[in-house]
């Protein structure tokens, strides 16, 4: 497990004091964290987990790191934790048949939740809590979501049930309706700023914050995945475009082809938070995701009726950016709509 101290995460302090106020007797047995992705839902359930299995808690309501259990968790094997995620990524998909490719990536299937029957109905085996985790929730597919649900409809005793979601629109509604809802979101720019640091990515945190919805940890996790050097490469290329489609697409396919996790969906969802930026900054002059980057020259000979037309056409390219049928032709075809926006009012 990734140690954060919770007592670093200050925005969420109002959530531990309602949820652990009354001390841990009080927790519901079945919690679902909600809220956009980066603002510490998962560093918060994993606390939560090990205070639950904590064998010597502080004085300070926190795990004492030192006990047999906090030992366990630390190592990833202890007897009375579950940990339920998506299985496999995007990688592991490629070649597979096509049922599994429109499975869709990261799917938790119900053998995974009825391999839980076994742990959760059978005793504890140091006597105490027993803890499932079951992170990026809205990934269970409609019969691991069912068989869940039965779980959850006769809570076993002592087994406490922690979901974690940023998409609980795909989420069952029965299953959020069986759960404690505990609503997570972004700090104020101040703390998010001040985790950033603390994490040693302060002079990161001007630049990406914004585009991370302010959400911190979400910049800390594109930092651990190399997408921050494309992304800037990207923006670079959207600053100051070759008029050529075919020329710009061509850079871009060289920056998918990096080794960092930046894909096709990352840099189309760019393209189009640039043309969103250009049109506000052109209408309102205000700058709403770029604003730690050089602004174009010129912006305000764009025509705002354009921009946002283009942008509204590029919904279109987010539905198949995964699985383009032909990556260069998609990408000239964004460049295209792209540079057209681009074009003066005048003209
Ligand atoms: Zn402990």
């Amino acid at each position: 497990m990734q140690h954060f101290d919770l007592t670093q995460l200050q925005w969420n302090s109002s959530i531990r004091e309602q949820l652990l106020g009354q001390g841990l007797a009080r927790l519901p047995h079945a919690m679902l964290l909600v809220g956009p992705p980066g603002v510490g839902k998962t560093a918060f359930s994993e606390q939560l987990a090990t205070l639950l299995l904590c064998e010597s808690i502080t004085a300070e309501m926190t795990a004492c790191g030192n006990c047999q259990a906090c030992r366990w968790l630390d190592a990833g094997n202890h007897p009375d934790f579950r940990r339920v995620a998506p299985d496999g990524d995007d990688e592991a998909e490629e070649g597979v048949n096509e049922k599994a490719k429109k499975r869709g990536p990261g799917t938790i299937r119900i053998d995974q939740i009825r391999e839980l029957e076994s742990f959760v109905f059978v005793g504890s085996h140091r006597h105490g809590n027993r803890v499932v985790l079951v992170t990026e929730a809205e990934a269970m597919n409609g019969a691991a979501a069912n068989s869940l649900l039965k779980i959850l409809e006769e809570p076993p005793t002592n087994v406490y049930f922690i979901l974690v979601s940023s998409r609980t629109k795909s989420l069952l509604p029965t299953i959020r309706s069986r759960c404690r809802v505990i609503a997570f979101g972004p700090p104020d720019a101040a703390a998010a700023a001040a985790w950033l640091a603390s994490a040693g990515l302060e002079k990161q945190a001007e630049r990406y914050l914004n585009l991370a919805g302010g959400a911190p940890m979400r910049v800390a996790q594109w930092k651990a995945q190399g997408q921050l050097a494309p992304l800037d490469a990207v923006v670079d290329s959207l600053l100051a475009p070759p008029s050529d489609p075919i020329a710009l697409a061509a850079r871009w396919d060289g920056l998918l082809k990096g080794d960092g996790q930046f894909r096709m969906e990352h840099l189309v969802e760019e393209v189009q938070r640039w043309l969103f930026d250009l049109a506000q900054e052109r209408m309102t002059g205000v700058v709403r995701y770029h604003g730690g980057w050089p602004r174009p020259i010129g912006v305000q000979n764009l025509n705002p009726t354009s921009l946002l037309a283009a942008w509204r056409e590029i919904n279109q390219f987010r539905r198949s950016a995964r699985h383009p049928l032909n990556q260069l032709l998609f990408l000239e075809n964004l460049a295209a709509h792209f540079l057209r926006a681009l074009r003066p009012a005048t003209s």
